[in-house]
């Protein structure tokens, strides 16, 4: 009996010799991304989306730098940056998935094969009868997978991509996207003080206080996570660095190597005099060329996110003598444009950080 492989043909590629060529697209997201598994163990939280590149976007390849070329074979992972083949990073349910599709389409080529040479075989054969089922289709449902909630393009070579959050890298050209996921928070805390000052004229002062309270907390917040997530990312690259140094310079010794684990950090980074310290021992300083105008800012709303979030927003003396202000026992002022100059400032220090980010050397190992 020969076997027609019509369905499984939708998936071919061509033959070589007696095995067919197959491809499948992986399932994918509303907006056409497809999910990705980076290889690295260490790396978390591993999970990201890839989509197509934007249209919006029109490459100036002699104006700028990439650490790849947009659109070359490989992808690095956008949060620890190992690179990979595409098809390598493709996650284990997808993989699963089209097992299954091929299956199903082997299952109907071969019942309508064994179909067809029946009726060849006895249809014209008046002592037997044969009766066949109706021609079999295959019964996958194509999948389908959840965006993730940051869907972003980079702002360089126009590729779209899902990450939770925070991420370092373009998985496509390699640039560093680190600033641009801090303006993205950015946008995300305006549009929440846009909504105080709607409450504000509703007549709800209080709920407009604590809105931009709340905004004031995420800022901050903001600014902690990526400089304890940028400060873990360079500290390995400082790592890396030494050891490429000591086996350059033939010494015997090994280098001291830093190994800070993230739960160590605690909240550390909640005070930008740590933070500058921690960062002064990977070779890095962050206060390069904040101004003092810009600390001052940040240090007053570190000062104010303490007494909202410990205080219910009402100073102390300790408060009113830190803020030089006058109103013990009252709310601690706070208004949306300073928390829009805080994060101006935060822009000044984390530039620093991306400096740092931008000199990292990415690598395409494919294997
Ligand atoms: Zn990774
Ligand atoms: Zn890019």
């Amino acid at each position: 009996m020969t076997i027609k492989f019509k369905n499984l043909e939708t998936f071919s590629k061509g033959k070589t010799g007696s095995t067919y060529n197959l491809e499948l697209p992986t399932p994918t997201s509303s907006s056409g991304k497809s999910e990705m598994i980076c290889k690295n163990v260490a790396c978390k939280p591993q999970h990201f989306m890839m989509g197509p590149r934007s249209v919006n976007i029109i490459l100036e390849l002699d104006k700028k730098t990439f650490k790849f070329e947009p659109g070359a074979v490989g992808v690095n992972c956008p949060y620890c940056g190992e690179g990979n083949y595409e098809q390598n990073l493709i996650s284990d349910r997808d993989k699963k998935a089209a097992v299954k599709m091929v299956t199903e389409a082997v299952y109907a080529d071969t019942a309508n094969s064994f179909s067809d040479m029946l009726k060849k075989a006895f249809g014209n054969n008046r002592s037997i009868t044969v009766k066949t089922s109706p021609r079999a289709y295959p019964k996958y449902v194509r999948p389908y997978r959840e965006d993730l909630l940051r869907n972003t393009e980079c702002l360089d070579c126009g590729r779209c991509y899902g990450v939770y959050a925070l991420a370092f890298f373009c998985p496509d050209c390699g640039s560093s996207n680190f600033m641009q996921h801090f303006n993205h928070e950015s946008v995300l805390i305006d549009k929440q003080l846009a909504l105080s000052v709607d409450v504000k004229e509703s007549g709800d002062s209080e709920l407009a206080y604590r809105l931009v309270g709340n905004a004031l907390e995420d800022s901050l917040t903001v600014f902690e996570t990526f400089l304890k997530r940028g400060f873990l990312l360079l500290e390995k690259e400082y790592n890396k660095n030494l050891i490429e140094q000591s086996k350059d310079s033939q010494n015997i010794k090994s280098p001291s190597l830093k190994n800070t684990e993230e739960k160590d950090l605690k909240s550390r980074f909640q005070n930008l005099y740590n933070a500058h310290l921690k960062y002064l021992d990977i070779g890095i300083d962050i206060k390069l060329n904040v101004s003092e105008t810009e600390l001052q800012i940040i240090s007053s709303i570190t000062q104010k996110r303490h007494v909202i979030g410990h205080n219910l927003s009402l100073m102390d003396s300790n408060m009113v003598e830190k803020l030089d202000v006058d109103g013990e026992g009252k709310t601690v002022p706070i208004a949306a444009k300073e928390v829009q100059d805080f994060l101006t400032s935060c822009v000044c220090v984390l530039k620093n950080v991306d400096n740092g980010i931008k000199g990292i050397k990415l690598e395409r190992v494919l294997t």
